[in-house]
Parts: structure tokens; C-alpha cells; sequence
């Protein structure tokens, strides 16, 4: 068995991630206006598939840029990127240790750098086989990949996402790899449930349910 998951949103919890980082900069004198100013760099054109990915570090180089003081700010993003476990949610936890005997992927869309360190700082690298970081399509990264790999008869392949996006373009590529669609509380995003979701869930529990049956 394969099995495929998405980082944010699904093993981590993005949205106290991202609430923490604003706070410091909030801590340190940077409005919430300037933060947001400066949140994405705007000068790719739109349109361009690699266009505004964030960075935290490369926002803070772009409000240091604009004039402002921004050591403070860089000191603790710095340090609370080396301190992503906190984030991870303990049901993904458990799932890891569950299936640690399987074939584990991540697949994680966004900025390679920041996605790299936030995830290997998190503690739960050790649990994947590779770790798979793309900045266009999740469903490409993912053929990719397979194309190098040995996918025994009747092997189950399956892909676990909070973004309907990902898991319809997945479908479209894999039919028969199994979709699991992930709405967590916590979560940012709640799209609504299509044709190219198997299964919806609302946490790791859940999958297990699914997978054990
Ligand atoms: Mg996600």
C-alpha cells in the first residue's frame, strides 16, 4: 500500500501555525496592514503557476526592505520554525505509527524552502518514505514519482487532502487510486465534497476506519 497525504491542514495544523507567526509580528511593531502588504510578493505576473507562495522569511526581508525593524520579528519566526512538532496533530500521529509499515508519502504543494523546514522540523519525517515538495501540480509531482516506482498488482494507492483541487486532479490522472477528502475543524478550508472524493473524513481516525475494513 501507498498511501499519499498532504501536510497542511491534513498532519498540521496551518491555521494556529499561521495565527502565531502574524502574532509575532504583531509583538514586534509590524501592523497587521504592513504584514499583509507584504505577505506574498506580488511581482509575478498573474497568471504564472509559480506565482505568490509564501515565505515568512522572505515576507520579513520584504518589510526589512520597506524600512521597517524587523530583527525582533526575524529572531522569533526563525525560532518557531525550528519548533513545528506543537503543530502536528496527535490523530496523524497515531495514524503514522498505526501504518508505519506501509509505504508513506508526503505530498506538500508550496515554497520548497519554507515548506521543507516546517515539516522537517515537525518530527515526523522519520515516518515517510519521501517527502514529496511541489509548486505546480500535486498530481504531476505524483506521476513523476510512480514512474520510478514499482506498483505491485492490486496494490492500493491512496491520496489524503483538505483541497477538492488536488484530490479531482489526482482522480483524473490515477482512477483507481482512492481519495480521501479531509475536513478537519481545525482546518482553513472546507471545500465541498465532490465526485472525485472516495471517502470524506474529518481526521486520521477515521481513515483508519476506512482502510482497516
Ligand atoms: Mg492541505
Amino acid at each position: 500500500m501507498k498511501i499519499f497525504i498532504d501536510f497542511d491542514d491534513v498532519l498540521f495544523n496551518t491555521k494556529d501555525f499561521l495565527f502565531d507567526i502574524e502574532d509575532i509580528f504583531k509583538k514586534n511593531g509590524i501592523s497587521e496592514k504592513i504584514f499583509r502588504r507584504y505577505y506574498k510578493d506580488g511581482s509575478e505576473k498573474k497568471g504564472d503557476e509559480k506565482v505568490r507562495k509564501y515565505n515568512p522569511k522572505e515576507q520579513i526581508k520584504r518589510i526589512k526592505a520597506a524600512g521597517f525593524e524587523t530583527k525582533k520579528a526575524e529572531k522569533e519566526i526563525s525560532r518557531l520554525l525550528k519548533h513545528t512538532s506543537k503543530y502536528i496533530f496527535a490523530d496523524g500521529i497515531a495514524f503514522l505509527k498505526k501504518l508505519k509499515e506501509e509505504e508513506l508519502y508526503i505530498v506538500s504543494f508550496g515554497e520548497k524552502r519554507f515548506q521543507g523546514e516546517k515539516i522537517k522540523n515537525s518530527g515526523i519525517e522519520k515516518y515517510f518514505k519521501k517527502i514529496l515538495i511541489v509548486d505546480v501540480s500535486k498530481a504531476v509531482g505524483i506521476k513523476k514519482f510512480l514512474s520510478k516506482k514499482n506498483i505491485e498488482p492490486g496494490e492500493a494507492l491512496i491520496f489524503l487532502d483538505d483541497r477538492v483541487k488536488f484530490l479531482r486532479d489526482i482522480k483524473k490522472s490515477y482512477p483507481g487510486m482512492v481519495t480521501f477528502h479531509m475536513v478537519r475543524e481545525e482546518g482553513r478550508f472546507s471545500d465541498s465534497k465532490n465526485k472525485y472524493c472516495d471517502f470524506q473524513v474529518k481526521d486520521f481516525n477515521e481513515v483508519i476506519k476506512f482502510i482497516e475494513e
